[in-house]
């Protein structure tokens, strides 16, 4: 039997890097069909062909609006931010044009391709993840699994000082903190390495923040240079800021190894030759340092430790070159930071490294598969609920960041109202506290309650969060057989049709023509993405009422969240309008007592209602039982109801505000009669 060949790919905002495992056991690095160990994430969209890597990046210059870049950045929103060829795609389609091309060359190498392991920073979030994971598939590749970027790297580090073998690694224990900058996103990471054991402690980092930044504000400062000395801004042609951008990404290295560059700008056939030299340059960045010490040291605090604890500084993600960034982490830590391996590979390096280990866990090979990786989730999960302190809705977390997974929590609820006849449950990730900063992951229901239940009745939220990303939400209502669950595998995002339809479009790489006609054709205003505020139509989140999995999400944008004004079906009107007050404890107890016939058996609801805290005595608002939108009459007659008080309230304070002018200047403003 052929052994399948252990693959892992780091998909990088500005480079990918693919490695595997050959039969020694060593990690090896694919070089491209250019010969390169790197490959730019750019992507040129020809009429007829699609370009991706170095001749794409070169292009930019010369055809931005055909060339699509930074688009990891992008992941988790509907669209690329800038129309290619005019038109919006999707981030995930251009990530499958990337990851299409890697698999060519891996092919190129190795004579196949086996299942792949994909690398995401730490801070992505489900959606992300599940995008990439979708990229994948449309570039026609299996997914063996996603890791964590940090994890990848700690790995590689594991391998070179023997860590990942519970015989031949050194005893001692070592907690280490990866510092990744790359092109375009920093993460920061805690774990701890033991023989045969990879702990995540916690993670934390800026999904928009990396090298770009950097290459950012030396353009700015050359196109000021250039518009001083001519009077004209390249920051309006976007081919010369291109341009310019790409000679301050190469003035930039420069600086990592001299103290002084000079980077040339032209444009309508003038040009410059701009001087830099490092120390201005670390000048004009200090903020965007500072930004990575502040979430540096914001990580060391949420996991209790001190630079003290620390045993190494790993450097990951080539911004790491900048001597601006090792002298600040040497000043900040005491620590020397650790070159070990290769900032550029041990991401992809370490990505196959876990893929040896899945494929050795899946085939029972347990002396390859003998170490352990402990993950942490990097983000906190809640459900929506009232304050009942506030009124507020309020997103009540269960499972907080930087747990150690799998976790299980259950909390408490309860019902809002009296007799409520269905509960609405809103799955959020974030830290805030305000769900509209949250991301709604998930949403389920349960319909169909028992007539005549007391406000305040119990309902136990559980969330269960695996080992492997996947988090599964159940609710139940003690004392009936009500319960719902939901299964949030990633199911947020593009739909399996959508993706089907986009794969043929990727996988023939036949030009922007085809990608053209599939957006015409498949999409036009039907974007085949799963619901989401502009395609409430789509919604699978309307939970069946017989408690199956909901497969529910909602996505936008990043921090982009208006669930309450989705006109989603099952929304009921009642949850825009104030909240009654509902406290239960001592109150709901006491009208436990005139609980209905049909819940006389339920006796410990009278103890366990007891102990519902305050704070969790959450909304749940009842939906109204059929499931249909609410009506238009009840949505006019607030608008009236709305206009008629601005109204009244409008013509109040002018008559109140021509009072008090009266009163200081009775000559000027008299009263009209
Ligand atoms: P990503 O993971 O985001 O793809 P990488 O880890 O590949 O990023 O790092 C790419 C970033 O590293 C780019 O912004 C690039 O300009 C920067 N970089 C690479 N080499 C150097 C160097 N010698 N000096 C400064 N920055 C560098
Ligand atoms: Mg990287």
């Amino acid at each position: 039997m052929t052994r399948e060949i252990p693959i892992g790919i780091d998909l990088g905002t500005t480079f990918s890097a693919v490695s595997y495992i050959d039969h020694a056991g060593h990690t090896l690095v694919i070089r491209n069909a250019e010969g390169e160990i790197l490959t730019p994430s750019v992507v040129l969209f020809g009429e007829n062909e699609v370009i991706v890597g170095k001749e794409a990046r070169n292009a930019a210059a010369v055809q931005p609006d055909l060339v699509a870049q930074w688009v990891k950045r992008d992941m988790g929103s509907p669209f690329y931010t800038r129309p290619i060829h005019g038109q919006k795609l999707p981030p995930e389609v251009i990530q499958g044009c990337i990851l299409r091309k890697l698999k060519l060359d891996i092919q190129r190498t190795l004579g196949r391709v086996d299942r792949v392991v994909v690398t995401v920073p730490a801070y992505f979030d489900e959606i992300r993840r599940k995008g990439t994971a979708d990229a994948a598939e449309m570039a026609g590749l299996k997914i063996l699994d996603i890791v964590n970027e940090p994890t990848a790297a700690a790995l590689a580090f594991g391998e070179t000082l023997g860590y990942l073998s519970p015989t031949g690694a050194p005893q001692k224990e070592m907690t280490i903190f990866a510092y990744d900058l790359g092109g375009g996103t920093f993460d920061a990471t805690l774990l701890k390495l033991a023989p045969g054991d990879i702990r995540t402690l916690a993670t934390d980092g800026d999904v928009m923040l990396g090298g770009h930044d950097w290459d950012l504000r030396l353009a700015d400062f050359a196109a000021d240079a250039f518009q001083k000395q001519h009077g004209l801004d390249p920051r309006k042609n976007p081919a010369a800021m291109n341009r310019t951008l790409a000679a301050a990404v190469e003035a930039k290295h420069t600086l990592s190894a001299r103290v002084r560059a000079s980077l040339r700008v032209e444009m309508a056939g003038r040009a410059s030759e701009v001087q830099i030299t490092r120390e201005q340059l670390e000048e004009m960045t200090a903020d965007l340092l500072e930004r990575t010490s502040y979430t540096t040291r914001q990580l060391l605090a949420a996991a209790g430790l001190e630079w003290k604890d620390i045993d190494r500084l790993l450097l990951v993600g080539g911004s790491t070159r900048m001597p601006m960034v090792v002298n600040a982490l040497r000043r900040m830590s005491g620590l020397e930071p650790d070159h070990t391996v290769n900032p550029d590979e041990a991401v992809a390096r370490g990505a196959a490294l876990y893929a040896g280990y899945l494929l050795a866990k899946e085939s029972g090979d347990v002396r390859k598969a003998a170490f352990e990786i402990t993950n942490v989730n990097s983000h906190s999960l809640g459900v929506e609920g009232i304050d009942p302190d506030t009124l507020r809705k309020k997103n009540f977390v269960l499972i907080p960041r930087n747990t150690s997974l799998p976790a299980k929590a259950t909390e408490r609820f309860s019902t809002k109202m009296e007799g409520q006849r269905s509960i609405v449950l809103r799955v959020l990730e974030g830290e805030s506290t305000i769900p509209g900063e949250c991301t709604a992951i998930g949403r389920t229901a349960i319909r169909d309650l028992p007539a005549g239940l007391i406000k305040g009745w119990p309902i136990d939220v559980t969330f269960e969060y695996g080992s492997n990303g996947r988090l599964s939400v159940h609710a139940v209502v003690p004392g009936t057989s009500h319960e719902a669950k939901l299964d949030l595998e990633r199911d947020s995002g593009m739909t399996r049709e959508g993706i089907e339809q986009w794969k043929r479009s990727v996988g023939e790489a036949a030009g922007f023509n085809s990608f053209e006609s599939m957006l015409q054709d498949v999409l036009g205003i039907n974007i085949p993405l799963a619901p989401s505020i502009e395609n409430p139509e789509a919604s699978p989140l309307r939970a069946p009422t017989d408690g199956r999995s909901a497969g529910a999400t909602e996505c936008s944008g990043p921090g982009v969240r208006a669930y309450d004004s989705a006109p989603l079906d099952d929304s009921p009107a009642e949850k825009l309008s104030p909240i009654p007050p509902c406290k239960p404890g001592a109150s709901a107890l006491r009208t436990f007592a005139a609980k209905p016939q049909s819940l006389a058996g339920a006796a410990p609801l009278w103890e366990e209602a007891e102990h519902i805290p305050v704070e969790n005595t959450v909304e749940f608002a009842p939906e109204k039982p059929n499931g249909k939108p609410p009506s238009a009459g009840m949505s006019l007659s607030r608008v009236l109801f709305n206009a008629i008080g601005f109204a009244v309230f409008s013509a109040f304070g002018l008559a109140l505000g021509y009072a008090i002018l009266h009163y200081i200047m009775p000559d000027k403003f008299k009263w009209p009669w």
